[in-house]
């Protein structure tokens, strides 16, 4: 089977990576030309563990080709992925504009049967609007179907989630659509994974259930956390406790800075605004979010309230990307944090293992370092934002030689609060009382 991956960002270029994985033949588009030209050239435009490899393979076996003519790809292909961006706008729902451009530009080349596959995260009715735009756009009368197939990858984990995924999720109104859907994940039928084949509004909307359903926890155990400071209780293991419930699970109990990325900030907005647009009010949702914006500006409080004046101070940021193992600064809580310390007058010098790179677009003031050690040297405190392995096991003792004060804000609770402050650190950690 020959396919068609529109949109070549992190969905769309790691959905093509493992289709092709499957033995399918894939062409990935980018109206990106530097994307195309480098992916060709070997070049993976983002962090993502093993992608490399998956990518080398198959472009070199021939399964996987990468190109800017969405013409030809589209004639050649039966089933075509919409994988394009949709990123919010200023009330909070999702701009689709990119999904429209993708489906007038799918009309125009249609010349036989095909499934048209939204991969993107879109509002309920996307699927409707993507077939009237198809169908006003059409140049000659040509059967097709509209599928939704929402993509539960997380970066950092995306090919294994991709290969061995919870379920797939496929809505459609056609039999013929199902089938074909069903034929391309194949390779996942055989290794028994749930398929939950519905209708398309159903799909479009489990989508965004999930997403706010696994960040309104988030925002359930950071409340959580902040009580516990008050009342000398250990967020940890409130959460094990919790969690050894099987009803309620241990995953998305970690009390942290508050949830950022590419998905869960705004798919959450966007789930409000398409409820609000049905007049019906999620109040556990908004008051996720809102949770989520004081979890932020919380943390960024605790790091100034401890010093007398934080103008002035050097901070060190261990970890810049919203989660470890990518390189997405997208919605990323150390930019938040960073940009309110640099807006009270503090310096920052950072190091992220991959995330640097990217920061720099955003915040090319700060001074970058060449790791941890080198981030801690001279500054007044130090800030693990973001969970990478590497940090997980610092010398200690050299930390706290090359901090001025020895200041240690461990926003992950990664380290024990009792042998921090036994080792000479002022130690603050999320929902644990240590001072
Ligand atoms: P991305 O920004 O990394 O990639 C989108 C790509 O689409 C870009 O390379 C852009 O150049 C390209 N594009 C835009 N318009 C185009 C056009 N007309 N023709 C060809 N290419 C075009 O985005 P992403 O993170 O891969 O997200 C894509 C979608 O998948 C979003 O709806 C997102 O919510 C959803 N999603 C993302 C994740 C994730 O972890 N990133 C997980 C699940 C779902």
């Amino acid at each position: 089977m020959h396919i068609t991956i529109i949109g070549t960002g992190y969905v769309g270029l790691v959905t093509g990576a493992c289709f092709s994985e499957f033995g399918v033949f894939v062409t990935c588009i980018d109206k990106d030309k530097n994307k195309i030209e480098s992916l060709k050239n070997g070049v993976i435009p983002f962090y993502e563990p093993g992608l490399e490899d998956l990518v080398k393979r198959n472009f070199k076996q021939g399964r996987l080709k990468f190109s800017t003519d969405i013409g030809e790809a589209v004639e050649e292909s039966l089933v075509i992925f919409i994988a394009v961006g949709t990123p919010p706008r200023g009330d909070g729902s999702a701009d689709l504009s990119y999904v429209d451009d993708v489906a007038k530009e799918i009309a125009n080349h249609i010349k036989s049967y095909k499934v048209i596959v939204t991969k993107s995260t879109v509002p309920v009715g996307t699927g409707e609007r993507i077939r009237k735009i198809i169908s006003q756009h059409l140049k000659e009368e040509v059967d097709f179907d509209i599928v939704s197939n929402p993509e539960f990858l997380r970066e950092g984990a995306a090919i294994e989630d991709f290969m061995r995924p919870n379920r797939v999720v496929i809505g459609a109104k056609s039999q013929q659509a199902v089938a074909i859907m069903k034929d391309l994940y194949r390779p996942l039928y055989l290794i028994e994974t749930p398929f939950v084949i519905t209708n398309i509004e159903t799909a479009e909307l489990i989508k965004y259930a999930s997403n706010s359903f696994l960040a309104t926890k988030v925002s359930f155990i950071n409340e959580m956390a902040n009580l516990c400071e008050k009342v000398g209780a250990d967020v940890n293991v409130v959460a094990k406790g919790m969690g050894l419930d099987g009803r309620i699970g241990p995953k998305f109990l970690h009390a942290g800075p508050g949830f950022g990325g590419s998905c869960f900030p705004k798919d959450t907005k966007a789930l409000l605004k398409i409820a609000s647009d049905h007049n019906i009010e999620l109040r556990i949702v908004g008051a996720a979010i809102k949770a989520n914006e004081n979890q932020i500006a919380r943390t960024t409080e605790k790091i100034k309230n401890a010093f007398n004046a934080i103008k002035g101070k050097t901070i060190a940021i261990l970890g810049l990307s919203f989660k470890p193992n990518t390189d997405d600064i997208r919605e990323a809580p150390a930019i938040s944090i960073i940009q309110s310390l640099l807006n009270a007058d503090a310096n920052i010098r950072a190091y992220d293992p991959v995330a640097m790179d990217n920061t720099k677009t955003v915040l090319p003031d700060i001074t970058y370092c060449s790791d941890a050690y080198d981030a801690c040297n001279g500054a007044d405190a130090v800030v693990i934002v973001t969970e990478w392995n590497q940090f997980r096991n610092l010398e200690m003792e050299r930390i706290k030689q090359l901090l001025k004060q020895p200041y240690f804000f461990d926003l992950r609770n990664i380290y024990d609060p009792q042998k921090m402050q036994a080792l000479g650190f002022r130690y603050y950690s999320v929902g644990r009382r240590t001072l």
